[in-house]
Order: structure tokens, then C-alpha cells, then sequence
């Protein structure tokens, strides 16, 4: 028997593939690069008008203070967009988090701004897949669930953030605070492939800045009295490379600092990533790496400063996850969309909502590819397919005791 309700099949029919297409094209032409200050502005201003259809509450959230560490090792500002959040019925006992990102990895002055077709169903465009496709799939299912009698009894937070292409920094305390307590959450990140694979178990990502403080000297007439910054960064980049293991990789990304070549140098900022599968290698490698700073500082009589951490958390699919992903499976195949997952190296907001125990589904937007290039296409019907099995998804979590 199919699970397509009277008024859900009813609810599904009235997604309208040419008004969300509407929406993307105009969204993507209003460049919101995750520096671009003023463009997210317009981009939160746009969204919350298009998301006042829906009923609850709309509010622009100040991003959280963020620094970043500067070549001369300073601790500067980052400036951030505000982050755009739906509240509707928040007294609801089963409640949803839905999430995307209005920012882009393009900047203001990126020569990719323009939409080109590159056949009827594809669209070629800035943020069309990566993912303005997927903040319309999330108005287009929940306008579609709200004329349904039975999903008035639960409630949802929508959650648009400005940062996500640089890691979400200013936005993961609101991730978290939204995330809590609900009962599972559905992210619109693009498929993983363009046939609309999902995203299964993700590793996690950390960022960090070293920050050596030696010694200068002649290199010719003192360099006994010099502490080498240069050396002890090396140094550092070589052991931690060497704390890799199958569970977790690390890389040395970059070195700035030195002096001119007679000069024992007193300075260097060492940057490197690391990407844990599991968050007991995120451990295990955090406290390795204090041990080795520790030893390197007293070898060398050199000051390090440590900043940045693991601002991704890994995503491993437990029960409920798998019940998730076997459930938007179950309603593809009702809506004659077959639907795979595999695993992936990617992070995205996906891994901090999965860090708070709520199940979560973080691929639910369009069928896409190329992203984070000027070949970044979205495949248009794609819109409310997607839509249809957000809404089918949600209605079932709604109706059922699933998870
Ligand atoms: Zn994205």
C-alpha cells in the first residue's frame, strides 16, 4: 500500500518546480560570498521575506566572535554575516531542525556571478547546487507540509547561516543550541553525486595555527644566542605529520615568518588540518600534539601558542542515523527516486548537528555537481523532486515514532 496519504499526495502536487526555480535564480545572482558583508546582508533580507509565508517567528541572530591568527601571529577579528532563524511552534513536544547556508565560496570580485544554461534542465551558476537550490527546497517542503492537518502538531527551527563555506565557526553555538532536543534534522547540502546520493558517515576537520616565538641573533657573530622560529616550526611540521595514523590525517599546510638569511629567525606561524574519522582519534591526536609542543618548546627554548581546534566533529552513523537514512530511502522509493549513500571525506554543518546526538540526513538538497567551481550546475527538476521527498520524510517523522 503506499504511504502517500490523501493529503500528503495533495500537499506534494501543489510544489511548484518553476516558482522555486524563480527563487534560485534570483538568489544566485545576489552574490553572497562568506566575506561578503553586504551581499549576506541582502541575502538574510531575501530570505526572510521569502520564509515569512511561513508561520512562526524570523530573527537575524549576531554571528559569534571569531579570530584568526595573522602571518605576524596576531589574533584578528573575523567579521561574519548574521544568521537567519525560523522558529515555528517551539511548545511542540516532536520538533525538527532544518539547515542550510545562504553563503558562497565565491567573493564579491569572483568572475563567476553569472547563470548560463547548459541544457533545458541544467543551470550553471554561483550557489546554484552549493546551496541556494536547497534553501528553496526547504520553503517549498515546509510551505507544502503546513497545509497538512497532522503536521500542525509538531514544530521546526530553520536554521540559514552566513559562514558554513569557512567551517561555521560563527554560527556552531547556534547550531548547537537549535539542534538540542529535537527529535531529528535534515541539512540541504547538494548530493554527493549527481544522481542525489547522500552523504553517509563523514570524518571531522580541525583547523590549527601554531604561533613560534624564538630568538633573533647574527647569524654570523651569535647564532649560539639565537632561537631558531624557523627550525622549531619545521620541527613541528614533521613530528605532527608523523602522528597520522589510518583513523586520522594530518597536514602542514603552510609556514609564514622567517628573517632575512643573516638572521636567526624569531619568528613562524605554522598551519596545518587534521581530519579524524572517529572522535577518539580527534582526542588521541590533541593530546599527542600538546605532548610534542611541550617537548619542542623545551628542546629548542622556543614560546608556541596554539590556536584553532577541531571546529568539525566527526559523523558517524549510529542507529538512529542509519534509521534516518533508511527512511528517506523508504519515501524515495515511494516517490520512484532511487536513493543511495556513501561515505565521504567532506564536512560540512551536518557533523555539528550529528555532535549533539540528533539524527540528521545532511544531503537532502538538489541533484547537482562541480561544486565550489565555475562549472557548478544544478539540475532543475531536481527542485521538486527534492521537495517532495523533504516533505514525505518529514510528514512520516511526524506522524510515526520512527526513530
Ligand atoms: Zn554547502
Amino acid at each position: 500500500m503506499s504511504r502517500l496519504s490523501g493529503p500528503l499526495q495533495q500537499a506534494i502536487e501543489t510544489i511548484d518546480g518553476a516558482a522555486m526555480l524563480a527563487q534560485v535564480e534570483r538568489w544566485a545572482r545576489i552574490n553572497s560570498g562568506t566575506s561578503n558583508l553586504e551581499g549576506l546582508a541582502r541575502m538574510a533580507e531575501e530570505l526572510s521575506e521569502a520564509f515569512s509565508t511561513l508561520p512562526g517567528t524570523i530573527t537575524l541572530e549576531e554571528p559569534a566572535p571569531v579570530t584568526a591568527v595573522d602571518a605576524s601571529g596576531k589574533e584578528t577579528a573575523v567579521q561574519s554575516g548574521k544568521h537567519v532563524v525560523l522558529r515555528v511552534r517551539p511548545d511542540a513536544e516532536r520538533r525538527f531542525i532544518l539547515t542550510g547556508h545562504m553563503d558562497t565560496v565565491f567573493p564579491a570580485d569572483h568572475p563567476f556571478q553569472e547563470l548560463t544554461w547548459l541544457d533545458e534542465h541544467t543551470l550553471n551558476g554561483p550557489g546554484t547546487a552549493d546551496m541556494k537550490g536547497g534553501l528553496a527546497i526547504i520553503l517549498a517542503s515546509l510551505t507544502a507540509l503546513e497545509q497538512i492537518e497532522a503536521w500542525q502538531q509538531v514544530g521546526y527551527d530553520v536554521l540559514i547561516n552566513a559562514d558554513e563555506e569557512t567551517g561555521s565557526l560563527s554560527s556552531a553555538p547556534l547550531i548547537e543550541r537549535l539542534a538540542a532536543g529535537k527529535y531529528a534534522a535534515l541539512t540541504f547540502e547538494p548530493a554527493a553525486t549527481p544522481e542525489g546520493t547522500l552523504a553517509h558517515a563523514r570524518g571531522g576537520s580541525g583547523n590549527y595555527s601554531l604561533t613560534v616565538t624564538g630568538k633573533s641573533a647574527h647569524a654570523g657573530r651569535n647564532p649560539h644566542e639565537g632561537r631558531n622560529a624557523i627550525v622549531a616550526a619545521s620541527t613541528l611540521a614533521v613530528r605532527l605529520k608523523e602522528l597520522q595514523r589510518d583513523d586520522i590525517s594530518v597536514n602542514p599546510a603552510k609556514i609564514d615568518g622567517g628573517a632575512a638569511n643573516n638572521v636567526v629567525p624569531d619568528h613562524a606561524v605554522l598551519r596545518f588540518n587534521i581530519r579524524p574519522k572517529e572522535p577518539a582519534a580527534a582526542e588521541r591526536f590533541e593530546a599527542e600534539m600538546h605532548a610534542l609542543i611541550g617537548e619542542v618548546k623545551q628542546a629548542q627554548e622556543v614560546d608556541i601558542t596554539i590556536h584553532g581546534g577541531i571546529s568539525r566533529p566527526p559523523k558517524p552513523v549510529d542507529r538512529k542515523a542509519q534509521a534516518l537514512f533508511d527512511l528517506v530511502r523508504e519515501c524515495g522509493a515511494e516517490l520512484g527516486q532511487e536513493i543511495d549513500w556513501k561515505s565521504t571525506g567532506g564536512v560540512c554543518d551536518g557533523n555539528n548537528i550529528a555532535a549533539t546526538g540528533v539524527p540528521v540526513v545532511d544531503t537532502m538538497g538538489v541533484r547537482g555537481g562541480k561544486i565550489h567551481s565555475p562549472d557548478e550546475f544544478m539540475i532543475v527538476p531536481s527542485l521538486a523532486e527534492r521537495a517532495a521527498l523533504a516533505a514525505m520524510v518529514l510528514h512520516r517523522l511526524a506522524t510515526e515514532n520512527l526513530l
